[in-house]
């Protein structure tokens, strides 16, 4: 066994990556391209690998949130159309031109505030328009199309940005809810409405778009230029209670390893706070891994791993790098692989079921598995790298 798989570790599957993004492919209509969403070092899968991978299987478009993610896929060869998804401020303009960035404008102010860096910079960008209809986050926002393509206008107009496009976010397309199909609707409307009142007055922005994960597979559009994948991508569900329609694959599995194996009698604790008193003789497994490794506390008692493809309930608090779990049931020794979500054997423990115990979302779960957990990259059964 690798040093790296001693402790705590993350496999990132590749073939799963490459298999998800050719079942969400299927989902494109008309001319939609398919963008990936990089963002938070590609929702934990480690962006220097899970980006130029994407990009040999022929993926043009990427979005990540700030300008150091974008300069760290410049960095690593990913030579297509980079989007920054939300503010960057007007001191990074030589960035964002040098290294051929696109970048979104949340509204007039922050148009101003780039066009004016760029004049002392003497630089032009490349620009998208985001447009608030109903996320309620950043961007143009008015209850009318005409409004809207007036504030537009008026950035298109300032000089040192080239408006490529304009976006918008959806907020519960991820949802089932009559209501919230109809709000749904309602803000592909409005910025389908925008770029109709843009084209009067004859203004055709390159590429206009509003799909994300929920939005591509449940809305059957065919407008959009882009559908910007993201979570779906690496395997989990927009919202954990809805069918996707196809069978993804969770690319991340979160293992760690037996450290020490015990038997506790009737009325033993286990772990801070006494929260677990045992009631009876039972067998019970340390594991290396806690809450620093993005592991949450609030599993506390609460979640199951897999370890010899049976399922250990977590007794008493996870610590910070240890916890304890159960395996009075389990022939298990020292050193055998607990997995915290993934497969074993015939059982998998998903990141979107650990989310559903402690009320968050898979989303988080992946992006939070901290920087001490090495990512160890497999494809096809072998690993070819590790980042550490
Ligand atoms: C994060 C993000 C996405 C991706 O969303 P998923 O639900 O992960 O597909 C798309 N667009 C914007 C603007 C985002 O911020």
């Amino acid at each position: 066994m690798n040093s790296y798989l001693k402790r705590a570790w993350a496999e990132i599957h590749l073939d799963r990556l490459k298999s998800n993004y050719e079942k969400c492919s299927k989902f494109l209509r008309g001319n939609t391209e398919f963008l990936a969403v990089v963002k938070a070092n590609a929702y934990g899968h480690g962006d220097t690998v899970v980006a130029p991978y994407l990009q040999k299987l022929g993926i043009k478009w990427f979005a990540v949130s700030n300008i150091n993610e974008a300069k760290h896929l410049r960095n690593c060869k990913v030579n297509g159309n980079i989007l920054i998804l939300g503010y960057t401020s007007g001191e990074s303009v030589c960035d964002i031109a040098d290294y051929d960035i696109i970048q979104t404008v949340t509204g007039y102010e922050h148009a101003k505030e780039l066009s004016q860096a760029c004049i002392k910079e003497n630089r032009k960008i490349k620009v998208h328009i985001s447009l608030d209809t109903g996320m309620g986050r950043i961007g143009v926002r008015h209850i009318s199309a005409k409004e809207n393509a007036d504030e537009c206008e008026k950035i298109i107009k300032l000089e040192g940005l080239d408006v490529k496009g304009m976006f918008t976010h959806f907020a519960v397309a991820d949802s089932d809810d009559k209501g919230d199909i109809e709000y749904t609707n309602k803000q592909r409307q409005l910025i389908i409405d925008t770029d109709n009142e843009l084209q009067l007055r004859g203004i055709k922005l390159e590429t206009v778009h509003y799909l994300n994960s929920a939005g591509a597979t449940y809305l059957k559009d065919d407008r959009s230029a882009l559908a910007r994948y993201g979570i779906m991508l690496y395997g989990l569900h927009p919202n954990a209670y809805l069918e996707m329609g196809c069978e993804l694959e969770p690319v991340m599995e979160l293992k760690t390893v037996v450290a020490h194996i015990k038997t506790i009698s009737k009325d033993d604790y286990v772990s801070y706070g006494r929260t677990f008193k045992s009631n009876g003789d039972i067998k019970v497994a340390t594991l290396t891994i806690g809450y620093a490794d993005g592991y949450s506390r609030l599993l506390s008692s609460k979640a199951e791993v897999l370890i010899n493809g049976k399922r250990a309930k977590i007794i008493g608090r996870v610590c910070m790098d240890q916890l304890m779990v159960d395996v009075t049931d389990i022939d298990v020794k020292v050193g055998d692989v607990a997995t915290m979500f993934g497969r074993d054997g015939n059982d998998i423990i998903t990141a979107d079921e650990l989310a559903c115990i402690y009320g968050t979302i898979g989303y988080e779960i992946v992006c939070g598995i901290s920087k001490r957990v090495p990512r160890v990259i497999i494809d096809g059964g072998k690993i070819v790298e590790v980042l550490e």
